[in-house]
């Protein structure tokens, strides 16, 4: 069996949760944690970042830090993980929907203008698969309406977007270390920013709505509570692990991208053939091979397809039921303008395994499997 992912363990994890355990810090933002963000400055240039337990917990954090009030607006793809519009709903806001771009499957910037109205406060684009969003016209469109920018770069850590990493180009950016994602740490997250103006109220929310950081900085005598907050930074057990595969990324990145490079060029046969379409990297995006998907002809041969494929002994996966049409999308949100692609695009695409211990013969053999596949036969 060819699964779909495999959480990887790269060569240094055990010693470093380890060696936490003898520093005797098990707590947050320990030697690891530090560890961690100032990889993230060296390596992908932000000033800030906070690891924090999830991403879901780093757009919570980033919704509240946008300022956005109840009934006010945030604009999206409803092509995306549930967690971009729940941040968001937790704060009251109502969620606007907007269709993607069939080639990349990110929020089509040419259409966000026409969503805008009085109430909206922010822009949220999603990195799908690790390639970025045309990220100059979302600035445009903020700086001339006056919104915030939140990217959801869960799926795009050290992908880049003209040379700029994702998740640092917007007001604040969000980061997923879940196991399913390039760098994992179990469940995981950072929040990143750029502005001094977010550093206070960002350590508060994290810290249970205490002053703590600064205490431990020594710029207070002691901690006390000062505004509205949760607990949302990960234990250094967690940090550990993260820190072993930052530490390896380019040795990650080298096996993610053979293997994306792998099934590019040999499915691009059938490609040509017009039985499937392979994905597309704008000429602006250096995406980072966190995923590979094909797109089928329709929903009927995706079915089929992800079947043949299990009883052949690979895991092949769909996800994202767009969110407009989900039950809590109806409550919370809208569509603006019409859905063209979002449901179209989203029926035919499929994912093929992907993961760091993924074998080229095992690619191989996904590969060869597909070529047989009966529909591709007439
Ligand atoms: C994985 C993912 C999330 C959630 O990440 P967690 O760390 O599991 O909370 C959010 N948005 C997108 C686009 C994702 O792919």
């Amino acid at each position: 069996m060819i699964d779909f992912n495999r959480p990887a363990c790269v060569g240094k994890e055990l010693e470093y949760i380890r060696q936490a355990v003898e520093n005797g810090k098990l707590c947050g933002d320990g030697m690891f944690t530090k560890k961690c963000s100032q990889w993230m400055a060296d390596k992908l240039g932000t000033k800030y970042s906070l690891l924090t337990t999830s991403c879901t917990h780093a757009l919570e954090m980033a919704a509240y830090l946008s300022d956005i009030q109840p009934g006010e607006e945030v604009i999206m793809p409803s092509y995306t993980f549930v967690s971009t519009a729940d941040a968001f709903v937790l704060r009251g806001a109502k969620v606007v929907f907007v269709d993607i771009r069939p080639d990349t499957m990110n929020i089509d910037e040419k259409l966000i203008e026409q969503a805008i109205t009085e109430k909206t406060r922010v822009i949220a684009p999603v990195h799908y698969a690790g390639v970025a969003c045309e990220m100059d016209t979302i600035l445009a469109l903020a700086a001339k309406y006056n919104l915030k920018v939140v990217e959801d770069a869960a799926q795009g850590v050290n992908a880049y977007y003209k040379g700029k990493a994702l998740g640092t180009i917007g007001d604040l950016g969000c980061f997923s270390f879940h196991e399913t994602k390039n760098y994992i740490m179990g469940e995981g997250g950072a929040l990143l920013f750029q502005k001094d103006e977010y550093l206070e109220r960002a350590e508060i929310l994290r810290e249970k709505g205490t002053d703590r950081s600064k205490f431990f900085r020594g710029q207070v005598d002691k901690y006390t509570w000062v505004d509205f907050g949760s607990s949302y930074l990960p234990s250094e057990l967690n940090a550990a692990y993260l820190y072993a595969q930052l530490e390896a990324c380019a040795e990650i990145d080298r096996r993610r991208m053979a293997a994306w490079n792998y099934y590019n060029e040999n499915l691009k046969e059938l490609a040509d053939a017009g039985y499937i379409e392979l994905p597309f990297i704008p000429d602006y995006a250096q995406h980072n091979a966190h995923m590979f998907y094909i797109k089928l002809k329709d929903l009927e041969t995706r079915t089929a397809f992800i079947r043949y494929l299990k009883d052949n002994g690979i895991s092949a996966v769909f996800h994202y039921v767009p969110l407009h049409s989900a039950k809590a999308g109806l409550k919370f949100g809208r569509f603006s303008g019409e859905d063209v692609y979002t449901t179209k695009e989203s029926e035919r695409l499929v994912r093929l395994p992907m993961f760091y211990d993924l074998t080229l013969e095992q690619c191989e053999t996904v590969v060869s499997t597909i070529k047989a596949f009966p529909g591709f036969a007439d």
